[in-house]
Order: structure tokens, then C-alpha cells, then sequence
């Protein structure tokens, strides 16, 4: 069904606030086979009552957020009742609710509270537990305006995100879902992560076969560190996409988890019973940062290590003055020191280790900005140092970096190195 949003909040077009209600309502409809189509942010005001006609003969369903509050730029209920040919009519329910939730705050309802019990006459109330606005679902009828056209399901929900979304849960999806009944098709979603690997390389390998699955939606998603294929489809469709991923790319496909890296990481780790530490430099214990992202990490992870001077590196991890003064301390030698000096110290069954050169200065002919080592050392296996070049900005070179650690550690746990 073709299914349009409208934002209202002038807060949302002069930068102060991120529409988080577009990301909302896009994840809590695809389960219902509902696809956002369009989406149109306006301010606050009566372009409310353009923005909705525009929608009659185009849009079937229309989720109106914001502007049901009490004050003055508050018109959505008035200018769609106005659009619709709805009369307002005080509703005694709703009212009793605003009373009995502002007596809860210690407030009196007055005339601009008491405005938000006016109901347009045909239209549904959505019970707001948790503000005095209620939300609104109006079903289709003529739009004079439009040449008579009928208008598309509306639904009128409060602005603030902690009304919006148990009303959205608890009250509108349930009407939602008699609306779309046997008229969508329900499919899954998922998201295939590979680390370490770009978009196109990726679309060149699976694209054709993901494809020819038949009626699959396939897209990319380039961040950094790594690639996210989308692929919707029915469950069988996404086993197979997975399956054609995970064929073309065993080294760098790792979940199908709407989750990054290191909870994949520290799942390996928790399901081997290994213990890993981290020694980090050009990081600043980034790496620490996002494996300390995941809930139950301290049975896995018990130190870290910022070892950024010289003599941080030598005194924490007993990495020889003199290695560092003859090779750097960008260098795989110390690099392979520090996450050997690492394991010695921390005892863990895995150390990993990070030097290198975020720039802008620093670097040389030889070791340009960018430059970085990721080192592992583990009990009773063969170290292994890795040279990688990044040349972005401080915080991506840290991701980017922070990333190849943590993936060198994954293909260890999964003993492909
Ligand atoms: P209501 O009509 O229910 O009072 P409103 O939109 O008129 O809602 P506002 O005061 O404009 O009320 O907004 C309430 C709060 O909700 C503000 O903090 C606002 O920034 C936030 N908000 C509104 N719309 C969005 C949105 N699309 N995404 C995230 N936050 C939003
Ligand atoms: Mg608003």
C-alpha cells in the first residue's frame, strides 16, 4: 500500500533536533509489509493543510507527526479537520484524560488544554498514555478541495518520541493492521555484514546470484570497515542470499545481526572462553571503547591499555627503548612487541596491539600519515603483525584501524589465521 509520512516541527528544519520519528516508523511499519514511500519535513503552521491535500489520489495511508500539542503553532488537528470538511467536537473521554493526567502534575487544564480534547467527528481516537495530546486516526472520505478525490488513511500522532512511539506500538498498529489486511505481502529483512571489503567489489561477486533468487531487493551500505548488504525477501530467499555470501566471502562475511563487529568478536570469545587484552596507541583505546560496547564483555575482557608515549610503551609493556629507537615506534617490530609484551602481562589467551600515524603530521617518505600496524599475539599460535594505510580524518583513521584489530582477532577465533 502506498504509505507517506509528513513531519511538522520547525525544531527538525532549523537543525535543532533529528527527526528520529522517520528511522521509527520506517523499522516499526516493515514488519507489516508497509513501506515508507514518500517523506516530507515541514514547520510548524497551516502549510500542514497543503502538505496533506497533496497526498489525496497519491497516497493511500498518511502518518502525520507533531503539531496536536497545545500551543498556537499547534493547527494539525484544526487544518485536516478544516481539509476533511470535519467538524471539531469536544470529546468528554478525552477530555476527563487531560483533566485527570494534569490533576497527576499538580496542573488545571485550561483553554489551550482543554483544545486538545476537540475531535474531529468520524475520527478515531488513539489513546496517548503518556501526554495530554491524543493521537487521531481519521479514515478516508471526499475531499472537497480535491475534486471530491477520497483522502488517504490518516493518522495523526503527538511529536514528543515518548508519546509517539507506545502509541504507534500499542494503539496504531493494531488499526494499521486491519487496514493493510491482505493487501501486503510480508517480507523479511536482513543485513549480511562483511568486514574489511567495499561495496562494488562485493556487488561484483554476488549481485547476479543474489538476483536470480527472483523478487529479492538488494542494497549496500558502505561504512567504515565495512560493507552491509540489505536483502529483502522471503526467508528461504535471505538463507540463500546468506548462503551466496558467505561462499563468495568466507574470510570477511560475519553476521547477519543488525549488530557491528565487536559483538561478534566478544560472542567468540564467550562461546571459546578466551580472554583477550588490548594495548593501544594512535586508538586512544578505541578498540577498549567498542568491545566495552557489548553487555557481558568484563567475563572476556579484563584490561586495556593506552599506551601512547614511548615510555608508556616500554614501562606498561616492556617494549625495548632501543626497538623503538632503532625501527620507530610506528613500526611492525614494536608493534609485535607490544602485544606480546601485552599477553605476558595480562595474562589473557589473546592480546591485541595498535601503533601508528593519525596525522595530520608526523608522517614520512616511508611511513605517510595514515600508516598503521595491527598486531596479535596469542598462547601456543604464531603472532601476526599487519601494515594497512588509511588516509582520512583522526576519528574515521581510528575506526578504520580499531576495525582491522578486532577483524584480526575474529579470523583468529574462527581459525582462519
Ligand atoms: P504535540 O503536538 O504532541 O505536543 P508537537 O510536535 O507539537 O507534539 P513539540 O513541542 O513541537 O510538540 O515537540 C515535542 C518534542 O518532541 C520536542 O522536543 C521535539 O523536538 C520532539 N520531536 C518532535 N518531532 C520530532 C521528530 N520527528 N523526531 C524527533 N523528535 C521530535
Ligand atoms: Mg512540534
Amino acid at each position: 500500500m502506498r504509505l507517506e509520512v509528513i513531519n511538522t516541527g520547525t525544531e527538525l528544519l532549523l537543525g535543532n533536533t533529528v527527526n528520529t520519528h522517520l528511522a521509527f516508523l520506517g523499522a516499526t511499519l516493515l514488519p507489516l509489509g508497509l513501506r515508507i514511500g514518500r517523506q516530507l519535513t515541514i514547520p510548524d503552521g497551516d502549510i500542514i493543510g497543503d502538505a496533506v491535500r497533496e497526498t489525496v489520489g497519491r497516497a493511500e495511508i498518511v502518518i502525520v507527526t507533531g503539531g496536536l500539542g497545545p500551543t498556537s503553532d499547534d493547527i494539525t488537528r484544526e487544518l485536516i479537520a478544516e481539509l476533511l470538511g470535519m467538524r471539531l467536537e469536544l470529546n468528554v473521554e478525552v477530555e476527563e484524560a487531560i483533566r485527570v493526567l494534569l490533576w497527576r502534575r499538580k496542573r488545571e487544564m485550561n483553554e489551550a488544554t482543554r483544545r486538545q480534547a476537540m475531535v474531529p467527528a468520524g475520527a478515531q481516537v488513539l489513546a496517548n498514555a503518556w501526554g495530554t495530546a491524543p493521537g487521531l486516526y481519521l479514515p478516508p472520505g471526499p475531499v472537497a478541495s480535491a475534486g471530491g478525490a477520497l483522502s488517504p488513511h490518516l493518522f495523526l500522532l503527538p511529536g514528543p518520541p515518548r508519546e509517539l512511539h507506545p502509541m504507534v506500538q500499542e494503539v496504531m498498529l493494531p488499526v494499521l493492521r486491519k487496514i493493510c489486511e491482505g493487501r501486503t505481502v510480508i517480507r523479511g529483512m536482513k543485513n549480511f555484514r562483511l568486514a574489511n571489503m567495499g561495496e562494488s567489489q562485493v556487488a561484483a561477486a554476488v549481485e547476479e546470484d543474489i538476483l536470480a533468487l527472483g523478487g529479492v531487493e538488494l542494497g549496500y551500505c558502505a561504512r567504515a570497515g565495512e560493507v552491509v548488504v540489505r536483502v529483502l525477501g522471503t526467508p528461504a530467499q535471505l538463507a540463500a542470499a546468506e548462503s551466496i555470501l558467505a561462499a563468495a566471502f568466507p574470510q570477511h562475511y560475519f553476521t547477519a545481526q543488525d549488530h557491528p563487529l565487536e559483538f561478534t568478536v566478544v560472542d567468540l570469545l564467550m562461546r571459546m572462553g578466551q580472554t583477550v587484552a588490548t594495548a593501544e596507541s594512535c586508538t586512544g583505546g578505541f578498540i577498549a571503547h567498542r568491545m566495552t560496547n557489548v553487555p557481558g564483555c568484563s567475563a572476556i575482557f579484563p584490561r586495556g591499555l593506552v599506551t601512547y608515549a614511548n615510555e608508556a610503551k616500554t614501562e606498561l609493556l616492556g617494549v625495548p627503548a632501543e626497538l623503538i629507537a632503532q625501527h620507530g615506534a610506528v613500526s611492525a617490530e614494536v608493534c609485535g612487541a607490544m602485544a606480546a609484551g601485552c599477553l605476558a602481562s595480562a595474562g589473557t589467551d589473546h592480546a591485541l596491539s595498535v601503533t601508528g600515524i593519525a596525522g595530520p603530521g608526523g608522517g614520512s617518505e616511508a611511513k605517510p600519515v595514515g600508516t598503521v600496524f595491527v598486531g596479535l599475539a596469542s598462547r601456543g599460535r604464531e603472532p601476526v603483525v599487519e601494515p594497512h594505510l588509511f588516509k582520512v580524518e583522526r576519528e574515521t583513521f581510528k575506526q578504520l584501524a580499531s576495525q582491522v584489530a578486532l577483524d584480526l582477532l575474529r579470523r583468529r577465533l574462527s581459525r582462519m589465521i
